[in-house]
């Protein structure tokens, strides 16, 4: 029986790497559902290529188009349409690849309508990891990584014992920067800061790879995936993409798992899982690799990773600050308004400076986040 999947964030590069795995395995995964944010001619096209699919456009505007362009087509649109389709019964899987944390109650929804879940956008998970996780669990639903390093987890952890797990070992391209300095750092534009060595990727997450705030959402992400301490969750930086992570296990055994830097692979196991097949992923060839590098992280130069450290530690409202602190100083990056050192002093300030609840509520938590984005906005 093929999967049938809704795929939220059809337009980005997550959703289009997950349309050519549905594409490639068409026996296996069917797509029922798709929305968009802005791209509105994009949205039109996938609708064109999976014409059974219900469609959500990001506003009115958005459906109104879609819909004079699709006589008799039903469209949704915004924050309720995204909630419809996450629920929709035709759905087994609901993929959250919408960046940023637009996505977390669409995901919740998916979670409480019985649907399995395959997480892309790491920013709900870091804002409320917990709330999600125990959503699963009443539901019986499943959370599935995208994300290539917890994929890479998940697979390594396959069939293994989780209390002989010692540590989590996050791999890291570096970003751009690995080698600056931190007066070249003052100085780095937004163009140069897209432009990572390994990966073709949305524009919030390569500037999040090039502060390395990347790795640090992706600690707190592990720590509630697999529910493990931060203690236990390690960065390495490897240059090559290609050990995508490791599990580090008490007998001292370290499993990695390795494949092309392409993130139809990752989508794929997700979106088969338990099952694995043929797909559009190019195989790997090892030779041509010759070597993997690994070395420690930079702190000094990088204080992400110690931010997302100390935000994963504390728990309660701070990972949520931190995460929302860090979207909205991306897009001040982004529109020439900060500096790329600025990035983690707004974060910094923003962690220091909205108030702790050690237990939050969901409303707390988007309190939190709100306030966040204020203190960076001043
Ligand atoms: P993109 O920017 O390429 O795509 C984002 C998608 O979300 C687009 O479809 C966009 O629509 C849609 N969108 C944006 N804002 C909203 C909103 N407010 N409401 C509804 N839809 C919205 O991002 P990526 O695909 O790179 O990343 C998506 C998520 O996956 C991020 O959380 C990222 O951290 C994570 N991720 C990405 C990886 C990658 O390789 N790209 C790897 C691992 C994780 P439109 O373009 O039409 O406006
Ligand atoms: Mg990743």
């Amino acid at each position: 029986m093929k999967k049938r999947v809704v795929v939220l964030g059809a337009t980005g590069s997550i959703g289009e790497s997950t349309l050519r795995v549905a594409r490639a395995l068409s026996n296996k995964i069917e797509i029922v559902g798709i929305s968009g944010g802005q791209n509105v001619h994009r949205l039109l096209e996938i609708s064109r290529e999976f014409p059974a699919a219900r469609i959500c456009a990001g506003d009115e505007l958005g459906a109104a188009t879609l819909r004079s362009n699709l006589p008799g087509c039903e469209v949704l649109h915004g924050a309720h349409g995204l909630e419809t389709l996450a629920a929709m019964p035709e759905a087994d899987l609901v993929l959250v690849a919408i960046v940023g944390t637009a996505g977390l109650k669409p995901a919740l929804r998916a979670l409480e309508s019985g649907k399995d879940l395959a997480v892309a956008s790491k920013e709900i998970l870091v804002m409320a990891g917990e709330q999600v996780m125990a959503t699963a669990k009443r539901m019986g639903g499943r959370v599935l990584p995208v994300d290539s390093e917890h994929n890479a987890v998940f697979q390594c952890l396959e069939g293994q014992d989780h209390s002989t797990v010692k540590r989590l070992i996050l791999t890291c391209s570096g970003g751009p920067f690995r080698k600056a300095s931190a007066t070249d750092l003052a100085s780095v534009t937004p163009e140069q800061a897209l432009k990572h060595p390994t990966w073709s990727m949305g524009r919030k997450i390569s500037i999040d790879s090039a502060t390395l705030f990347n790795k640090g959402l992706e600690m707190i992400e592990a720590r509630w995936l697999f529910n493990i301490p931060m203690e236990k969750i390690d960065v390495v930086i490897h240059p090559q993409s290609i050990v995508h992570s490791m599990v580090e296990f008490v007998d001292g055994s370290i499993m990695a798992q390795m494949s092309s830097t392409d993130m139809a692979l990752p989508i794929q196991y997700a979106l088969t899982y338990p099952e694995r097949h043929s797909g559009p992923c190019a195989p790997l060839d090892l030779t041509l690799v010759g070597r993997l590098d690994f070395e420690a992280p930079r702190a000094d130069l990088f204080p992400a990773l110690e931010l997302a450290r100390r935000a994963g530690i504390a728990g309660g409202t701070l990972p949520a600050v931190l995460n929302a602190a860090n979207e909205t100083a991306v897009e001040a990056f982004l529109a020439g308004r900060l500096s790329f050192p600025g990035i983690w002093e707004s974060v910094a300030r923003a962690m220091d400076s909205v108030p702790f609840v050690e237990h939050p509520t969901l409303d707390e938590l988007i309190e939190a986040d709100r306030a966040a984005r204020s203190v960076i906005a001043k």
